[in-house]
């Protein structure tokens, strides 16, 4: 067993409300610089939809991620040979416009315009030549479901649904949609590290963090291309890449990442997990639909004596292990089985875990319903969104891993329900809960980490003694300039 710390997150879809506050945190702190302004480390997009860049999920274009052949797991952009080929062309990047051009607009005509007829107004300028622009695009260009038939329909996980299914998703009055915020997966099998070729972006011993040191990275954008996610981006003005860095600096201070710490809809979980690094190949390389079992396999109890001493012996600090014990991701992920993965198929084996949204599918379930009996589950097969939409986001298209999710927030949904709404008796809920494979007590863990947590029990973040750490390295500043971030002056250590 080689066990290994990861900070890993966990974002409950169901209480996602759109507002994109956490993306905008995000631009002011990292972004909002020369070179950086059509990226969004964090995005919102809504489902169904193409997402940014435009159509990202499919790797017939792209061609990010892995892939088994035979025995063989390799990246899908090909071996190092190939990568080397396509240094000076690769046709599988995104371009400009699968992102879109960025822009602002002439504010100052609306003050500066001379005395005229007409109302002056701002026209939009391109960011990158400063030119007028007619915009086209946008990183949210089909945000709830705007422009559907155009955006949505093109969806690649919409061609898992028959026509019909797809006409009926779209009929106005049975439309649906939800939100998936995304940043980087901080991947454990990282398709962006793999990919390139000047070892410019590695994986924190300490903390899983994935971070592209800027001196190395020669700008060949090989990351870009080899993470199925498109969550690595270039830099057109330094000639660089970069990515989230999961605001390790605010981490180190101990506060949430800027993130999770403005998260409106208080949807963030952030805590570590451990995980057998041996299993890493083996796990990438199982077929799609036992890939969240094997992911979840991979992960490690805490708790357990055999693992907190093996992770002793690979030097896993104290306090890490500590943090471990209490992750609210640990949790949702392999104690409730209630967090999967998204696009697990990419075999990245991404350590970001969603909660699938109960309300597009409850919504629907219980339309004209009365009767919540022992057949209230299979109800769920005729939701307005179909569960094999679902788990062809969240589990390689394992429609079992999104349904024994569902039953689980369903039978919390209803037990909570009995305590505080007439005509659901008590007897129904806890017959419910059997039903989902949860005690009547876990039902109630489940409700006040997902309701009721305040900050310091959503984000658990290990007190890493970071100072000391980098008192032992030589020139302690020199991690930091790696990751491009300059020196600063010495944190007080917060915790
Ligand atoms: S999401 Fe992409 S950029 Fe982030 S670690 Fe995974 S492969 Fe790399
Ligand atoms: S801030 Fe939170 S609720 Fe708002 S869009 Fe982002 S993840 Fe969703």
């Amino acid at each position: 067993m080689n066990v290994r710390s990861q900070i890993s997150s966990v974002f409950h879809l169901d209480k996602c409300i759109g507002c994109h506050t956490c993306s905008i945190a995000c631009k002011n702190l990292w972004t909002d610089r020369r070179g950086a302004e059509y990226m969004w480390w964090n995005n919102v997009e809504t489902k169904p939809g193409t997402g940014y860049p435009t159509l990202w999920e499919d790797q017939e274009k792209y061609k990010g991620g892995w892939e088994v052949t035979g025995h063989d797991l390799h990246l899908k952009m090909g071996g190092r040979g190939s990568l080397l080929g396509k240094i000076f062309h690769n046709p599988h990047l995104p371009t400009v416009d699968d992102y879109y051009e960025p822009y602002t607009y002439r504010y100052g005509d609306l003050f500066n315009a001379p005395k005229g007829d007409d109302q002056p107004t701002a026209r939009p300028v391109s960011m990158i030549s400063g030119e007028p622009m007619k915009i086209e695009a946008g990183p949210n260009w089909d945000d709830d479901l705007g422009g559907s038939p155009i955006y949505a329909a093109n969806d690649p996980s919409m061609k898992k649904l028959s026509e019909q299914e797809q006409a009926q998703l779209f009929a106005l009055e049975r439309m649906v949609f939800f939100y998936v915020p995304r940043i980087c997966n901080h991947c454990v099998n990282a398709g962006c590290v793999a990919a390139c070729p000047s070892g410019a972006i590695y994986k924190r011993g300490e903390d899983g963090i994935v971070l592209v040191s800027q001196e190395k990275c020669r700008g060949w954008r090989m990351c870009v291309a080899g993470c199925p996610y498109k969550k690595t981006y270039y830099t057109w003005s330094t000639g660089k890449s970069e990515k989230c860095i999961l605001c390790y600096p605010r981490q180190e201070s101990g506060q949430a990442p800027a993130c999770f710490h403005s998260c409106v809809g208080r949807i963030r979980y952030l805590g570590v997990l451990l995980y057998d690094a041996d299993r890493i190949e083996e796990t990438a390389k199982r077929t799609d639909p036992e890939l969240v079992a094997a992911q979840r396999e991979m992960i490690l109890d805490p708790h357990d004596p055999e693992v907190i001493a093996a992770a002793r012996k690979n030097g896993v600090h104290e306090q890490i292990i500590k943090a471990a014990q209490k992750s609210p991701v640990y949790r949702f992920v392999k104690e409730w089985e209630l967090a999967l993965p998204l696009h697990p198929e990419f075999r990245t084996l991404p350590m970001l875990f969603y909660v699938p949204p109960l309300l597009p599918v409850i919504a629907t379930v219980e339309e004209g319903r009365t009767k919540l009996g022992d057949d209230f589950f299979s109800s769920l097969e005729q939701a307005r969104l179909p569960l094999r939409y679902l788990a062809s986001l969240f589990a390689g298209g394992n429609e079992e891993e999104v349904a024994k999710a569902y039953r689980k927030q369903m039978a919390v949904r209803l037990l909570r329900r009995s305590e505080t709404v007439e005509g659901i008796s008590r007897e129904v809920a806890e017959k419910a809960c059997a039903a989902a494979g949860i005690g009547t007590d876990e039902a109630d863990s489940i409700y006040r980490l997902t309701s009721l947590a305040g900050l310091k029990e959503r984000v658990v973040i290990p007190s890493m003694l970071r100072e000391q750490a980098l008192e032992s390295i030589e020139d302690p500043h020199e991690h930091r300039r790696e990751a491009g971030f300059g020196t600063r002056r010495k944190a007080k250590r917060r915790w």
